[in-house]
């Protein structure tokens, strides 16, 4: 396994190591669990040579969000990637520096109108910009052939598959499932901001995205009157919809596949999650 922590170290390794090879991308901000392990090992299966990013975005972070407190674990986060096996075809990019993505007077932005106005975007203004920016900075910088992404941000792979559409750029998506906790927590590196009697009561959030799910199959109607009910009741979920999976557009006869999406406020830590199902 390879680190580089600058581009023109990136460079260089395109040159030799990677050349001729096709490159599988995971970007991550780090903190590393199985979620993100189960995406570089996909990776490993379908592309030659696997390049994982280590990137806490600034950009991507509102002004009161946990950019600062966000766990970077860097030591840690290589020791489980080299433990995997094929590790030799993983090169790690964490750029040593925000200037190694975003050069001084880097003025640019990329921004995939419609789609963000909603669920996280709605309560996280100029998140989704932060990611497409970054993304499309590291699908030129990798020269990717495909890029793995988590359904645990289902609209983000939703707003990047458009972006890739739109901007009409050579590589192939793949979206990998939702790693969760026995308890049915997915997990995350914010689960470590939680108490343990939190983490207890955030199965409630599966649990609850399940139970609209069953409802949804039976009756329509009744599942969404009681999505209406706990958002009545519980005033902890920030947002919780059941939507059209394609489009993040209402349930329609055309509707063929269904995402159950919430995001839920367990004190200052914002948890997401998902369920996706066909009809
Ligand atoms: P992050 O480091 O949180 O930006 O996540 C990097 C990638 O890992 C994204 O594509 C996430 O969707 C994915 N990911 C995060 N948590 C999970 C999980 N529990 N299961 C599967 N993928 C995940």
């Amino acid at each position: 396994m390879k680190l580089v922590t600058t581009r023109s170290e990136l460079s260089k390794i395109q040159e030799t190591g990677l050349k001729n090879n096709t490159i599988g991308l995971v970007p991550t901000m780090g903190n590393l669990h199985q979620g993100h392990l189960e995406l570089v090992k996909r990776s490993l299966q379908r592309t030659q040579k696997t390049m994982v990013t280590i990137f806490v975005n600034p950009k991507q972070f509102g002004p009161n969000e946990d950019f600062e407190k966000y766990p970077r674990t860097l030591e840690a986060d290589l020791l489980k990637l080299k433990e995997l096996d094929g590790a030799d075809n993983i090169v790690v990019f964490a750029p040593q520096s925000t200037l190694e993505i975003y050069p001084e007077g880097f003025n640019t932005t990329i921004e995939v109108q419609g789609l963000d106005n909603l669920l996280c975007g709605a309560n996280r203004p100029g998140h989704f910009k932060g990611v497409t920016t970054v993304v499309y900075q590291l699908f030129k910088l990798s020269g990717a052939d495909m890029a793995f992404f988590g359904q645990k941000d289902f609209q983000q792979f939703k707003i990047i598959e458009k972006m890739v559409h739109d901007l009409s750029l050579e590589i192939e998506l793949e979206m990998c499932p939702i790693i969760r906790e026995p308890s049915g927590l997915a997990l995350s590196s914010r689960n470590q901001y939680l108490s343990s009697s939190e983490r207890e009561e955030a199965r409630l959030i599966k649990e609850t995205l399940d139970h609209l799910k069953e409802l949804f199959l039976e009756n329509r109607e009744k599942a969404l009157k009681k999505r209406e009910d706990i958002l009545f009741h519980e005033p902890r979920w920030q947002y919780l919809e059941v939507l059209d999976g394609s489009h993040l557009t209402e349930v329609s006869a055309k509707t063929n596949q269904v995402v159950v999406a919430g995001a839920f406020l367990m004190g200052d830590t914002r948890l997401i999650d998902n369920i996706l199902f066909d009809l």
